[in-house]
């Protein structure tokens, strides 16, 4: 029940940081900083994701990848991940199902610790 009355709030969230992200750069406006890399100058898994996602929105994928790598790796299962817990359709359950399935889920979480492990061993 909580889930439909939150759909539509979740659905404008996700277009307006879309259009937010799109029309402002993060290179040249204010936006948040990572807390993680103020503190301890490691670069944490999100690091770039903002600029990421902007030069994405752009479709320069080059530019995204570079950074954040895993971001862009980890795009389509988020997107799945989304959509699974945000539709009603009949294919969400069985989406959601497999995207919460725990091979999924510790690979995912494999993939994101070993991401922060090796970009900030090849300083990326
Ligand atoms: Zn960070």
């Amino acid at each position: 029940m909580a889930r439909n009355k939150l759909r539509p709030v979740i659905i404008v969230c996700g277009i307006a940081l879309i259009v937010v992200y799109y029309w402002l750069d993060p290179c040249t406006w204010w936006t948040p900083k990572c807390p993680f890399k103020l503190w301890t100058g490691y670069s944490c898994p999100a690091c770039g994701a903002q600029r990421a996602l902007h030069a994405a929105l752009h479709l320069d994928f080059y530019a995204a990848v570079r950074c954040n790598l895993f971001l862009i790796i980890g795009l389509p299962y988020l997107s799945a991940a989304v959509v699974s817990h945000l539709s009603g359709r009949r294919y969400a359950v069985t989406l959601r199902r497999i995207v919460a399935s725990k091979p999924i889920v510790w690979s995912y979480l494999f993939m994101f610790f070993i991401w922060w492990i090796v970009r900030n061993i090849l300083q990326m």
